[in-house]
C-alpha cells in the first residue's frame, strides 16, 4: 500500500514545499486548496490536482481546503457542488481526517467572500489601482489589443477615485444593466502580458447565484476572486495548471497592492493531465450528457471520477495512477492503459473471485447422478488468504464459455474439443463425448463425462490436461446482466478536432454491449459498488441498477495486462 514516505524522489512542487518547511517559512503550516468551479463533474484530470494538493497537505501535516470557485453564477449549480464534494471525499478516503479542510463540515465557497472581496475592491479604487469603466464588452476587447498589438487606454481610465467609488457602489446597488460597466485594475495597457492590460475585476450580472441567491448583481472575475480567496483562507501554496502561468503577475499585483498583514500565498503551475482516448473539457462532457450519448455524468464510460467509480475503479488505483504519472512542467499525453494497469493491480489484490459465464454453452454430464448438487470448495482470492473460501454448487448440467469449445480445434487451441479432456476449475476433469446441433448446424449443447476421481482438480493416476476452464452449474446459476464497455472514443485524441468539425465523429459506436450471463449463486447477494473478478474474464462491478430479479454488473477492466506493451513502446 501507499505510504506517506513512499515518494522518494520529490516532484518540483514538493521540492519547493520541502524547502519552505525546512526554512520554516510558514510557521502556521502548509495550506493548499483544490478549487473546482461547480459547473460540471470532476474528471480524471482533476484527480491529478486533488492528489497533488491533498497529497502535499497530508505529507506535511498541513491542510488542503476544498473550495468551490463559484464566481460565475450562470453555469453553476448545487448538483455539481454535491457531486464534487462526494467525489473528493471518495477519492481521498483514508486521507480526509488528516488533511481535508472544510468549514463546519462543508466545502469553502469563494462566494462566501463576496462581501470581503467587495471591500478589497473598494480599497484598490481608493489607492488609485482600479477604476469603473463604461466601455462595452466589445470595445473593451478591441481596446485590449492582442499579444502582438499594444492596447489602448480606455477613455475612463483617468476617472477620479470619488467618481469610481460612487459608480462601483451603484453597480452593486443594481442601478445599471448587465454589460454597461466594469471595474478594472489600472495596470498597464501596453504590457506585453495581455492579462495586465487593465483586466476586469468585476462585471454586472443580474443573475441569481446557487449559493448567494439574489444578494449580488455584480460578480468578481476569477483573477480577482482567486488570489484574494487564497489569502483569506491562509493558503500558502496555490497550485494550478500551466495555463495560469501568464496570470501569475496579476495574482501577485493584486495581493501586493492591498498591503495585507499576513504572509501572501504564492502560485505554482504544473502540467495538466492529458490522456489518450479521453476528453476532459467539462463543456464537452456536459454536451455528451445533454445529447444522451451517455446515460449521465456517472456513465461508466465517462472519464469522470463518478463514472470511474461506478465502473469499479478503486480510489486507491486512481491515486496510484496519479503517483506514477508524477508532476512536471511539460505537457504530455498519458496512455489510458496505464490507468487500467493500476486498476488491475489493485483489484488483483483486493477483489474476490467468482465464476460466471458470459456466453453460455450448455454441457450435460451423462455419468453424473441425476438431481445431485455437490458443493465444491473455491478460494476467494489467491492473493489474499484472509478472504478465505466459499462453496460453489456443481451439478449434472453446467454452462461453459462458448469460446472454450471448438468442434475443430486449431493446433494452438488447447481447450475443450470432441474427445478431449480439460479441467473444470475447482471441480473435475471433463471430457467432451459428442455435440448436439440445431437445424442450422450450430453446436447448442455438449454431451460429456466427468472423472469422479479428479475431484479438486487433479488426477490420482497423474493424467495431465492442457487447460482449465470456468463453468457454472445450470440449476443454481443466477441470471446477470453484464455491461461490457469499450473506449468511448475510437480516436486517440478526441479533443483534437478541426475548427467546425464535430468531435462526436470520434465516438465509438460499440462502446457498450449488454449481454445476459450466468453466474454462481453467491453473486446474487453482492452489494452495488463491489468489484469481483470473474475468473478468466476480468473485473466486474455490481451496479445500483440491479433489481430483485436481476443483478447488473459493469465490466471494470479485462484481465489482459498491457503494461509490458506500454513499456516496450516507451523504450
Ligand atoms: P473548465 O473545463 O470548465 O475550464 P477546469 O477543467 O479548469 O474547467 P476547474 O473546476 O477550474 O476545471 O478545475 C479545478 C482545478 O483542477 C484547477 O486547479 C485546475 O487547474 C485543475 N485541473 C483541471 N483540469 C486538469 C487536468 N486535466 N489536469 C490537472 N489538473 C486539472
Ligand atoms: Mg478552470
Amino acid at each position: 500500500m501507499e505510504s506517506v514516505s513512499e515518494n522518494k524522489s520529490l516532484d518540483f512542487i514538493r521540492e519547493i514545499v520541502a524547502g519552505h518547511v525546512r526554512g520554516q517559512r510558514y510557521p502556521d503550516g502548509i495550506v493548499t486548496r483544490f478549487p473546482p468551479e461547480p459547473n460540471g463533474y470532476l474528471h480524471i484530470g482533476h484527480a491529478k490536482s486533488i492528489c497533488l494538493n491533498f497529497g502535499i497537505a497530508r505529507e506535511n501535516n498541513g491542510r488542503c481546503n476544498l473550495r468551490m470557485d463559484d464566481t460565475n453564477p450562470a453555469k453553476e449549480d448545487v448538483e455539481y457542488v454535491d457531486s464534487i464534494t462526494g467525489d473528493v471525499n471518495w477519492l481521498i478516503q483514508g486521507w480526509a481526517d488528516h488533511c481535508l479542510g472544510l468549514k463546519d463540515g462543508a466545502p469553502y465557497f469563494a462566494s462566501d467572500y463576496f462581501g470581503e472581496l467587495y471591500g478589497y475592491a473598494v480599497e484598490l479604487i481608493k489607492k488609485g489601482k482600479a477604476y469603473v469603466c463604461d466601455l462595452s464588452p466589445a470595445d473593451t476587447d478591441t481596446y485590449r489589443g492582442s499579444p502582438d498589438k499594444p492596447g489602448k487606454d480606455s477613455p475612463f481610465r483617468l476617472r477620479s477615485i470619488e467618481e469610481s467609488l460612487d459608480l462601483f457602489a451603484r453597480m452593486k446597488a443594481g442601478e445599471f444593466p448587465d454589460g454597461t460597466r466594469t471595474l478594472r485594475a489600472r495596470i498597464d495597457m501596453s504590457s506585453s502580458n495581455v492579462w495586465l492590460r487593465d483586466p476586469i475585476l468585476y462585471r454586472i450580472r443580474h443573475t441569481d447565484h446557487h449559493h448567494t441567491g439574489s444578494a449580488w448583481c455584480i460578480y468578481p472575475m476569477y483573477d480577482f476572486a482567486h488570489c484574494v480567496s487564497d489569502y483569506i483562507e491562509g493558503i500558502t501554496h496555490s497550485i494550478c495548471t500551466l495555463e495560469f502561468e501568464v496570470h501569475r503577475p496579476l495574482y501577485d499585483w493584486i495581493l501586493e497592492g492591498l498591503d495585507l498583514p499576513r504572509p501572501l500565498p504564492h502560485q505554482y503551475e504544473f502540467a495538466r493531465l492529458n490522456m489518450t482516448y479521453t476528453m476532459m473539457s467539462k463543456r464537452r462532457l456536459l454536451d455528451l450528457v445533454q445529447s444522451h450519448q451517455v446515460s449521465g455524468w456517472d456513465d461508466p464510460r465517462m472519464p469522470t471520477i463518478s463514472g470511474m467509480r461506478r465502473r469499479g475503479y478503486p480510489a486507491a488505483a486512481i491515486r496510484e495512477f496519479c503517483r506514477r504519472i508524477g508532476v512536471g512542467k511539460v505537457e504530455n499525453t498519458i496512455d489510458l492503459s496505464l490507468l487500467e494497469f493500476c486498476v488491475r493491480e489493485e483489484l488483483n489484490r483486493t477483489a474476490p473471485r467468482a465464476l460466471a459465464v458470459l456466453k453460455p454453452l450448455k454441457v450435460v454430464i451423462d455419468n453424473y447422478p441425476d438431481g445431485q448438487i455437490d458443493l465444491l470448495e473455491a478460494v476467494n482470492n489467491p492473493e489474499d488468504p484472509a478472504q478465505g473460501s466459499r462453496q460453489v454448487p456443481f451439478g449434472k448440467v453446467i454452462y461453459i464459455e462458448q469460446d472454450d469449445f471448438r468442434e475443430e480445434p486449431t493446433k494452438d487451441f488447447f481447450r475443450l474439443a470432441p474427445g478431449r479432456e480439460v479441467r473444470l476449475r475447482y471441480a473435475y476433469f471433463l471430457k467432451c463425448e459428442s455435440v448436439v446441433k440445431d437445424a442450422a448446424g450450430q453446436v447448442v449443447e455438449l454431451r460429456a463425462t466427468y472423472d469422479p476421481a479428479t475431484r479438486g482438480g487433479n488426477s490420482p493416476d497423474g493424467r495431465k490436461v492442457k487447460a482449465t476452464i470456468h463453468w457454472v452449474a445450470a440449476e443454481k446459476a443466477v441470471d446477470v446482466e453484464v455491461r461490457l464497455y469499450d473506449k468511448l472514443f475510437t480516436v486517440a485524441d478526441p479533443s483534437d478536432v478541426k475548427e467546425g468539425a464535430d468531435y462526436k465523429a470520434g465516438l465509438n459506436a460499440r462502446s457498450l454491449t449488454v449481454i445476459n450471463a450466468k453466474a454462481e449463486p453467491s453473486l446474487a447477494a453482492v452489494r452495488p459498488g463491489t468489484v469481483c473478478q470473474f475468473e478468466r474474464l476480468g473485473y466486474f462491478c455490481a451496479d445500483a441498477d440491479a433489481t430483485a430479479q436481476k443483478m447488473v454488473f459493469n465490466r471494470t477492466v479485462t484481465l489482459k495486462d498491457e503494461l509490458a506493451k506500454i513499456e516496450k513502446r516507451k523504450g
